[in-house]
C-alpha cells in the first residue's frame, strides 16, 4: 500500500489528479490529511495569510428565492444605504488599516449599472483601496436589468474602479442541485460563463463552494474539477473558499436533516487543496461559517488562509453564524500563532504586506 500511496502523491504533486483518485482518498483520510498537509507545507510554507477587509451589503431587497438565504427582504421591508452611508463605512474601514472593501448585495429590482458604477466611482474618488465586489448573479442581474451583455457590464463596472469578484453564487455547479436549492439563480454554464468573460478582461476572482446541504461527496468533487478545469484555463482564480451551510432561519435548513461534522468539513477542505493543486493554491476556510476553533484545525488539512476580518457581517450571522461580525488583526494573528503557523497580512491580490 505504501508503494501505491507513494505513487499517488507523486501522480497528485505532478497535477495529475483524477475524479476516482479524489474519492479514494476521501475514504481514506489519512492518506489525503497527508498529501493535503504535504502540499500546503510545499506551496506555502508554515505562512498563513488573511486581509484586512470590510463586508458591505448596500441593500437587502432581492428578487431571488435561495432557499438557503436568511438575507433578503422585500422591498417594502427591506433596506438600502445611501451614498453618505456606504463612504462612512468605507471612511471607518480604511481608519482601520482595511486595503479592501467587499460589497455584495440583494438583487434590487429598479437597480442599474449606473446605480452600482455610481458605488464605484464614489468610493474610489474619496478612496485608494481595492474594491472585491458583485457576484456573477449580481453581474447578470445589473446586465438583465440595464439591457447590456455580462460583457459590457463588467467593462463599465472595471473602468468604474472594480478591483475583482467574488465567486459567490457558486453553491454547487450542478443543475439538478441548484433547481433545488436556488431555482431561480443563474445555472452552471452561465456561472462559468461570467466568470470566465471576468478573468478574460483582467478581472480576477475568487471561487466558492457550499456545502453540507443536499449534495453528495461525488457532487463536491464534481464542483472543485470544474473549478480546476476553469482555473487550468484562465489563471484567474485567486483562492478557493469553503462555506459550510448555516441552516438557521431559511427553507434549506427545514428540508434538510444532516448536520455536517468536523471530519467532512476537514475531507472536503483537503480535497480542495490535492484537487487544485498546483492550479490554485490558496485554499480559505471561513470563520464565520465554522467558528474559531473549527477554523484553526482546518490550518493543519490544506488551508493557508484564513479570510478577513470583515468588520460587518450580516449574511452569515442571520442564518446562525457561530462568532461575531469581526475579527481583529491582532486575533487572526493570535489564533494563527497559536496553529504554530507564522501569520501575514495579504492584499486582495495576495502579496504580502
Ligand atoms: S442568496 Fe442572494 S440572490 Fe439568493 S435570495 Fe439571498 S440575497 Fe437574493
Amino acid at each position: 500500500m505504501k508503494a501505491g500511496f507513494d505513487g499517488l502523491y507523486e501522480r497528485i504533486k505532478q497535477g495529475e489528479i483524477e475524479r476516482d483518485d479524489a474519492v479514494f482518498l476521501a475514504s481514506n483520510p489519512p492518506y489525503l490529511w497527508s498529501i493535503a498537509d504535504g502540499l500546503r507545507k510545499e506551496e506555502k510554507g508554515d505562512i498563513v495569510t488573511f486581509v484586512v477587509n470590510r463586508n458591505i451589503n448596500f441593500t437587502n431587497v432581492c428578487v431571488g428565492d435561495c432557499k438557503f438565504c436568511s438575507f433578503r427582504a422585500e422591498k417594502e421591508q427591506g433596506y438600502m444605504l445611501s451614498m453618505d452611508a456606504v463612504l462612512e463605512k468605507v471612511e471607518e474601514a480604511v481608519n482601520n488599516d482595511a486595503t479592501e472593501i467587499c460589497i455584495q448585495s440583494g438583487l434590487h429590482p429598479d437597480l442599474k449599472l449606473s446605480d452600482y458604477c455610481g458605488i464605484l466611482d464614489g468610493i474610489k474618488s474619496h478612496f485608494d483601496v481595492h474594491i472585491h465586489a458583485f457576484s456573477p448573479m449580481e453581474i447578470y442581474h445589473v446586465a438583465h436589468n440595464t439591457g447590456l451583455t455580462e460583457e459590457e457590464v463588467l467593462k463599465e463596472l472595471k473602468r468604474a474602479g472594480l478591483g475583482s469578484i467574488p465567486g459567490t453564487a457558486a453553491e454547487i455547479l450542478d443543475d439538478s442541485i441548484r433547481a433545488v436549492i436556488c431555482p431561480n439563480k443563474i445555472n452552471t454554464a452561465k456561472w462559468l460563463e461570467i466568470i470566465k468573460t471576468a478573468h478574460r478582461l483582467g478581472i480576477p476572482s475568487t471561487a466558492t463552494i457550499m456545502y453540507g446541504h443536499i449534495e453528495s461527496l461525488e457532487d463536491r468533487i464534481n464542483h472543485i474539477f470544474k473549478i480546476r478545469a476553469l482555473q487550468e484555463d484562465t489563471g484567474g482564480f485567486t483562492e478557493f473558499v469553503l462555506l459550510k451551510f448555516l441552516r438557521k432561519n431559511n427553507e434549506l435548513g427545514k428540508m434538510v436533516n444532516r448536520s455536517v461534522s468536523s471530519l467532512d468539513t476537514a475531507i472536503v477542505h483537503a480535497l480542495a487543496r490535492v484537487i487544485l493543486h498546483p492550479y490554485c493554491n490558496n485554499i480559505q476556510a471561513s470563520w464565520v461559517k465554522l467558528g474559531l476553533r473549527d477554523v484553526q484545525k482546518m490550518l493543519y488539512f490544506g488551508v493557508n488562509d484564513l479570510g478577513g476580518t470583515l468588520m460587518e457581517e450580516n449574511i452569515s450571522r442571520l442564518s446562525g453564524s457561530p462568532v461575531g461580525e469581526y475579527m481583529s488583526p491582532e486575533d487572526f494573528e493570535q489564533l494563527i500563532k497559536d496553529a504554530g503557523r507564522t501569520p501575514r497580512r495579504r492584499s486582495t491580490l495576495y502579496e504580502l504586506l
